[in-house]
C-alpha cells in the first residue's frame, strides 16, 4: 500500500506544513490510508505557473519525442500493475479485476494509442475551396497545443477518468493540471510520480489535490478544461468557463438503458445485464442503470440475472477472485442508491435479490435486483451509480425506445437482438452518445471510437480524432503564393466589374447546382 502521508505531499507541490490537509478513506474497511493537501487558490496559480514555464520545452520536444515519454509510461505500467491496482482499490473500494479490466488496461492501451496516433490526429490539413475567389491560394488548417490544460476528474475511475484524460492532453503538447477527486486522490499522485520516472519533463504535470474550491481554482487557471463528474458539477464548470470564454469539454452522468427484444440471446443478454450493471460496484458513467425487456422473454430473462446477481460475491477486496463485487466509495453516494431502492419499494416495486445496505466496518450496498419498476420510481430515472439493476416489461420494441428516450441523460445505451440490423436500426433511434448492440460499455475501451454524452450527460466528446484535437486551437493558413498587384476585388470599386462579378456569380450559382 502506497505510504500516502509522504507521497502526496511530495507529488501535489507547493503544500505548506500548515495547509489544510484531506483525509483519504478505503472504503472497504473504513480505515484511513492517508492524507492529501487541500490546496488553495494561490497555491494552484503557483503550479499553474510553473506548468507554463514548462510547456514550451515540452512541446518542442515533439511527437516523437512525447511518444517516448508515453511509450516507457505505458511499459512503467505494466511494470508496476499491481502497486496501481493496490492503490486504486486501496482508495476506491472496487474489485482487483475492476482495477485491472477497466483502469489498467485502459491506461496502457491510452498511453500506447495517443503515442502512435497524435500525429496523425493533429498533422496539417491541406484543404481544397470552390471558391473562385480564393482559387490557387494553398490552404491549411494546423493544430496549435493549447498551452495549459486542467483536467477535472471524479472518484470512480481515479485512472481511467482522470489521469487518462491528461494522456492525450500531454501528447498534443501541453502541460497540464490534473484535479482529481478529493476522494480518491492518490491514483493521481502515483501515476505523475511514475510519468516522471519515465522522463516526463519535471512541472510539466501537475497534480492539484483538494475539493471543489481547488477545482474552481483550476477553471481560472487553465486555456481548457476537460471535466468529468456530475451533471450538477458539470452546468458549474461550463458557467465559470462561459465567463472566461475558454473551452470545455464535459463528460457526466447518465442513466443507461439496455433494451432486450424477444429474439434476444438471453444468456448472452444476462450475463452482459449482470456485469454491466455490477462490475465496479455499478459505479460507472456507462453502467446499464435501467432494462427493458420484451414481454414475451420477460420472466425468462429476470429467471436468468436473478440467478446470476444471487451468486455475486461483495466483500473487501484482497486479492484477484477474492470479491465480484466491492465497495460503494463516496459516502453521500450509499445514502442516494438506499433512497432509489427505497422509493421504489414503497411505490410497488420488489427486490428479487438484495435491497440492503450492509453493516459496516466498510460501505457496502447488497447487488440489488429490482421489479415491478415504472417511471413513476427515481431507481428508473434519476442516476443511482450504485449496484442497482431494475427490469421493467414492455410491450415491444417501440415502448421500450420511448422509454429508453424518456431521461434528461444521454450517455450510452445497448439493445439486444439476434437480428443485427434491427437491433442497429433501433440504436440509431435512440438518443445516448454511444449504443452498443450485443454488448454493453465495450465501446469506452475502443479509443477510435468518440465517446461523448447528449443531452445532461455532456459536451464534447473524448476519444478518436476529436479526443486530441479539443486541446489545441484550430489554425486556418491561407497562403497567397501568386501575387498580382491588384485583385478583382480590392479598391477602387468599379462599376463595370462589379457587373462583370454580378454576371458571374449568376452564372456559377444562379441555377441552384452543387459545386
Ligand atoms: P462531482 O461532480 O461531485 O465531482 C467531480 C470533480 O469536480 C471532483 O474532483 C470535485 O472535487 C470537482 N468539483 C466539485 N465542485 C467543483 C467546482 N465548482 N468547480 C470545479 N470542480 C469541482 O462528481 P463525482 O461524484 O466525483 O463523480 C460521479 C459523477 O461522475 C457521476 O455523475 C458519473 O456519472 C460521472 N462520471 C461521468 C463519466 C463520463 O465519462 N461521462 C465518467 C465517470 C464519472
Amino acid at each position: 500500500m502506497a505510504s500516502t502521508e509522504t507521497q502526496a505531499g511530495g507529488h501535489a507541490g507547493g503544500a505548506a506544513a500548515d495547509e489544510r490537509v484531506i483525509s483519504v478513506e478505503n472504503p472497504a474497511t473504513g480505515e484511513v490510508i492517508g492524507t492529501v493537501p487541500d490546496l488553495s487558490a494561490e497555491a494552484v496559480a503557483e503550479l499553474a505557473a510553473r506548468a507554463r514555464a514548462a510547456q514550451p520545452a515540452w512541446e518542442a520536444l515533439g511527437f516523437e519525442g512525447r511518444a517516448r515519454v508515453m511509450l516507457r509510461a505505458q511499459k512503467w505500467l505494466i511494470d508496476n500493475a499491481e502497486r496501481v491496482i493496490r492503490t486504486i482499490v486501496s482508495e476506491t473500494g472496487k474489485t482487483w479485476e475492476d482495477a485491472q479490466t477497466a483502469e489498467i488496461s485502459y491506461g496502457a492501451a491510452a498511453f500506447g494509442f495517443w503515442a502512435r496516433h497524435a500525429e496523425d490526429y493533429l498533422a496539417d490539413e491541406k484543404v481544397r475551396t470552390s471558391n473562385l475567389i480564393a482559387k490557387g491560394r494553398r490552404l491549411v488548417v494546423r493544430y496549435k497545443p493549447l498551452g495549459l490544460i486542467g483536467v477535472i476528474g471524479p472518484w470512480n475511475y481515479p485512472l481511467t477518468n482522470s489521469f487518462g484524460d491528461c494522456i492525450p492532453a500531454l501528447m498534443a503538447g501541453n502541460a497540464v493540471i490534473l484535479k482529481p477527486s478529493e476522494v480518491t486522490p492518490l491514483t493521481s499522485l502515483l501515476l505523475a510520480e511514475g510519468m516522471r520516472e519515465c522522463g516526463l519533463p519535471e512541472d510539466v504535470l501537475q497534480v492539484a489535490t483538494g475539493g471543489g474550491d481547488t477545482g474552481r481554482a483550476v477553471v481560472d487557471e487553465v486555456d481548457m478544461i476537460m471535466f468529468t463528474g456530475s451533471t450538477r458539477t458539470g452546468r458549474l464548470v461550463a458557467r465559470q468557463a462561459a465567463e472566461r470564454l475558454i473551452p470545455c469539454s464535459l463528460e457526466l452522468g447518465g442513466k443507461d438503458a439496455m433494451i432486450v427484444l424477444a429474439d434476444a440471446d438471453l444468456e448472452r443478454a444476462a450475463n452482459t445485464a449482470v456485469w454491466a450493471g455490477f462490475m465496479n460496484g455499478g459505479q460507472t458513467c456507462v453502467s446499464t442503470e435501467r432494462i427493458y425487456v420484451e414481454a414475451p422473454v420477460y420472466d425468462e430473462f429476470v429467471a436468468k440475472v436473478t440467478e446470476k446477481a444471487r451468486r455475486l460475491r461483495q466483500g473487501v477486496p484482497t486479492g484477484f477472485g477474492t470479491v465480484d463485487v466491492g465497495a460503494v466509495t463516496f459516502p453521500p453516494q450509499a445514502d442516494i442508491i438506499e433512497s432509489h431502492v427505497r422509493d421504489a419499494l414503497d411505490k410497488g416495486a420488489r427486490a428479487l435479490v438484495g435491497g440492503r445496505r450492509r453493516e459496516g466496518p466498510g460501505r457496502f450496498f447488497e447487488p440489488t435486483v429490482l421489479v415491478d419498476v415504472d417511471h413513476s420510481m427515481a431507481a428508473m430515472t434519476e442516476e443511482t451509480f450504485g449496484p442497482m439493476l431494475p427490469i421493467m416489461k414492455v410491450a415491444d420494441a417501440e415502448e421500450a425506445i420511448r422509454l429508453a428516450n424518456d431521461s434528461p441523460y444521454g450517455l450510452a445505451a445497448s439493445v439486444f437482438s439476434r437480428d443485427v440490423a434491427r437491433a442497429e436500426a433501433i440504436a440509431r433511434r435512440l438518443e445516448a452518445g454511444a449504443v452498443n448492440v450485443n454488448d454493453a460499455l465495450l465501446n469506452y475501451a475502443v479509443l477510435e471510437l468518440p465517446m461523448g454524452g447528449w443531452k445532461a450527460s455532456g459536451l464534447g466528446s473524448r476519444h478518436g480524432a476529436g479526443g486530441i484535437r479539443k486541446y489545441c486551437a484550430q489554425q486556418a493558413i491561407l497562403v497567397s503564393r501568386l501575387h498580382p498587384r491588384r485583385d478583382v476585388h480590392h479598391f477602387p470599386y468599379d462599376a463595370r466589374r462589379s457587373r462583370l462579378i454580378s454576371r458571374l456569380f449568376r452564372l456559377l450559382y444562379g441555377r441552384g447546382r452543387r459545386d
